[in-house]
Formats: C-alpha cells, structure tokens, sequence
C-alpha cells in the first residue's frame, strides 16, 4: 500500500523534534500504520551536525522503515546530491526547513520527485483500547 499520509500529531512531533535540534540537523526514519505515517523513529548511532545527518546505513536493511526525514536548518527544503542517495531507502522522504512551520516542509519519492502527502487525523490506539479488544 503507498503511503501518502501522515498523521497531524506525528507531523507536528516531527517539525517541534527539527526545531529542537535547531541549529543542527535532526534525522530519524519514519514508520507507517496502513498508508499513514505515525511514528518516527530514532536511529542509535545517529551524528547531528550543523553539516548533515549521518545515519548508520548498515543498521537499516534489518529495519522497516516507510521513509526517512530529516531537517535543513539552512531553510532549503530541497534535497542534496548526498540525500537522493539516502531517499533510495524509503518510500516518503521529508526535509523540513527552517522555521520548521507547517508549510515548510516538502515530501520526496525514492527518485527525488516531490510527492503531495495528506495530513489527516489519527487514533493512536493506547493500552485500553488494546485490553478491550474482543476480536
Ligand atoms: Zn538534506
């Protein structure tokens, strides 16, 4: 299934993370329910510069990952040569930009196409919806 949404919380999770690690960057992967982006995940061994993000690229082939994001504290939320290498990995790709608001981010495809990606609503199940389940 492609994913092509990612939940309104996760987003905002993600663009208060970038604004954190401001002025370095911030990396992680994302992980996907369905079709819908709802977790990131940080990876150990990450290097935040004010340069790049270094992911660990070896740890990745044993995660699954839907797509990976990280941050331009320049601003330029346009990919670099060295990002269109790590975009092979995964699905979506978002770089965000300062001043990390909801507008200054944009979603990539493995080829480093923009893609449109739809912020909606999501139910993060908690653990009593999990003990009730009668199913
Ligand atoms: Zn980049």
């Amino acid at each position: 299934m492609p994913v092509k949404k990612i939940a309104s919380d996760t987003l905002d999770f993600i663009l208060e993370s970038c604004k954190a690690s401001h002025p370095h960057e911030f990396g992680a992967l994302l992980e996907a329910d369905g079709d819908i982006i709802t977790n990131v995940i940080y990876l150990p061994g990450t290097e935040a510069t004010n340069q790049s993000v270094s992911i660990n690229t070896w740890m990745l082939p044993n995660m699954r990952h839907a797509g990976t994001v990280h941050s331009h504290p320049s601003g330029v939320a346009r990919p670099s040569e060295q990002d269109l290498i790590f975009f092979q990995t995964g699905e979506i790709n978002i770089i965000v930009g300062s001043p990390y608001k909801r507008n200054s981010w944009n979603a990539f495809d493995r080829g480093g196409n923009p893609i449109q990606v739809e912020i909606v609503d999501y139910d993060f199940p908690d653990e009593d919806d999990l003990m009730d389940d009668d199913f």
